[in-house]
């Protein structure tokens, strides 16, 4: 409940995480569409309608643009000891852990997720806020080299209004990744949630006014990427934009950013490789490829979706791997057994299909898979099957191009140099994996491939404090990390003379 608090406006709390409709956030103010439009989101297990969320327009993007500007400018979120600040995200993880159940039930419904996905994501997001909390106490400015008598020290300031523009498949965990070092630093933020999922991404803008976040400096307008998202990446008020989704469009945002010199940050494709060589520990790569393709249904920008085996332990491998693969249940996603759970959209599933149906027509082998799955209970639901593709050449539509759903692709290499030059065979650079026991080996195929991440003997890509973003067509920037801190900064030189006379360097 609202409280009176002699403040000019009422402190926001996150009421019931789920229900019906959802106002956007604008200036500390829940809100309607200056259309008064709404549109519907749904849930991608079920194909139900979830709720009916206000949909922004140009105008209220232009509104929440000027609130975080005046934020900014004459806010005291910025000004406020680094401490007090670092106290407030703290807040928003506690807010987030005392309702941990209620956020990952909405994670699951609003984006099809299976519940150990969402309970994961929604710990790292609330474990982000943490880790931001102690990282920006120790970001510090540093003294530099200077002739005596004079003194130079660098600090750094908030880059300003951040644009902040996230996708469907992780929506919690994207707008934590976001917000958390953003608001550390001291800018303020305008969120741009995909439109398929932006139940959590709202709910967590509760949650940061409820934590004593001033009005204006979290912002979140709902609505279409071609007109919210394209309207505050134009925008000249707008300092940075950081962007996480399709190649394309981030090309499209790094051209338009560019007429303003805005700083960004991108977070693109990818088409990772996964190495298994002779030597590695079968049960364990093959657990960790599972995962790695698997994992949030395939719809993860670091999945490992082109796998490659050595020759050597291909059909052992390959025997376990098409074994575990049969094992993986579909289906409730709020079961606790569920491992994947329904695919975000009949688009995507579309999408997911007619990569798989081109494959064959190349000439591949749809080892298992390939197939729309019928889920008892949720058959308005958008479901595939995890699928094997073999037989493929590198040249191949699936083989070069980011599917984004629950498809691998399978090759066989002979030696570590082969290995090396198919894994760098893509004009992606994201995440990347190496599964042998020779630690020899483990350092230098690491040390060779053209990727963000690198997972040696590891299932997981990322914790709070590990660098993660892409080479090459990936994007550039890193998230989830102290550098973050840095891309949500300027750093300003400031140079004084002590000396005891006075300086005339033109000597007149
Ligand atoms: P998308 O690029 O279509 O959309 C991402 C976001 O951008 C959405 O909020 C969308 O509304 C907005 N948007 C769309 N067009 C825009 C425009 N012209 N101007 C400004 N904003 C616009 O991607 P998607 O379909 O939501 O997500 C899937 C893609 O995201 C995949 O290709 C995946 O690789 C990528 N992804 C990358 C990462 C990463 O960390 N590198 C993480 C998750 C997803
Ligand atoms: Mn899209």
């Amino acid at each position: 409940m609202a409280q009176a608090t002699g403040q000019k406006k009422p402190v926001m709390e996150a009421k019931e995480v789920k229900r019906d409709f959802y106002q956007f956030i604008i200036n500390g103010e829940r809100t309607d569409s200056s259309s008064g439009e709404t549109f519907t989101t749904y849930n991608p297990a079920t194909g139900e309608a979830l709720a009916e969320v206000a949909k922004a327009t140009r105008d209220d993007a232009e509104r929440a643009v000027q609130a975080a500007r005046n934020a900014f400018e004459n806010g005291k979120w910025k000004r406020y000891p680094v401490g007090k600040r670092a106290r407030v995200l703290n807040k928003i993880a506690s807010i987030m852990r005392s309702r941990f159940n209620e956020l990952v039930e909405l994670e699951v419904l609003n984006s099809g997720k299976s519940l150990s996905a969402a309970q994961g994501q929604v710990m790292q997001s609330i474990e982000d806020f943490e880790f931001y909390a102690g990282a920006i106490v120790g970001h510090r400015g540093k003294v530099n080299n200077v002739p005596g008598g004079f003194f130079n020290y660098s600090q750094n300031e908030p880059v300003g209004v951040c644009a902040q523009i996230i996708p469907w498949n992780y929506p919690m965990m994207m707008a934590s990744w976001k917000v958390a070092p953003a608001i550390a630093t001291g800018c303020s933020v305008v969120l741009k949630p995909a439109s398929l999922t932006p139940l959590t991404a709202i709910v967590l803008t509760e949650i940061c006014h409820e934590a004593g976040v001033p009005e204006g400096v979290v912002n979140i307008v709902p609505g279409s990427g071609a007109v919210v998202g394209d309207y505050l990446v134009e925008h000249p008020e707008v300092d940075k934009v950081a962007f996480t989704g399709s190649t394309p469009v981030g090309k499209d945002i790094m051209g338009k950013a560019s007429k303003t010199l805005k700083r960004i940050t991108l977070e693109l494709g990818g088409k990772s490789p996964n190495l298994v060589f002779d030597d590695a520990d079968i049960d364990a790569a093959v657990a960790g490829s599972l995962f790695g393709i698997f994992y949030n249904t395939g719809q993860s920008c670091e999945a490992r979706s082109r796998l490659y085996v050595q020759e050597g332990i291909y059909d052992e491998f390959m025997e376990k791997f098409v074994e575990k693969t049969k094992a993986l249940k579909l289906g409730d996603p709020l079961n606790k057994e569920t491992h994947l759970g329904a695919i975000i959209s009949n688009d995507q599933l579309e999408i997911i299909d007619s990569y798989v149906q081109s494959a064959k027509e190349e000439g591949a082998t749809i080892l298992e898979g390939g197939k729309r799955l019928d889920i008892e209970g949720f058959e308005n639901g958008h479901w595939y099957a995890p699928t094997i593709i073999t037989d493929v050449t590198p040249d191949m539509k699936a083989v070069r191009e980011e599917i984004f759903g629950p498809v691998v692709v399978v090759q066989k290499f002979s030696d570590e140099k082969e290995a090396v030059k198919q894994a760098n065979d893509t004009e992606y650079g994201l995440g990347s994996a190496v599964w042998t026991t020779d630690h020899g080996r483990a350092k230098r195929v690491a040390d060779q491939i053209r990727a963000g991440i690198v997972m040696v003997n590891c299932p997981f890509s990322a914790f709070p404090g590990t660098p993660f973003g892409g080479y090459k067509q990936s994007g550039f920037g890193r998230e989830l990390s102290i550098e973050t801190l840095d891309l949500y900064t300027e750093e300003k030189s400031v140079l004084s003379y002590h000396g005891s006379r006075p300086l005339n360097p033109f000597g007149v």
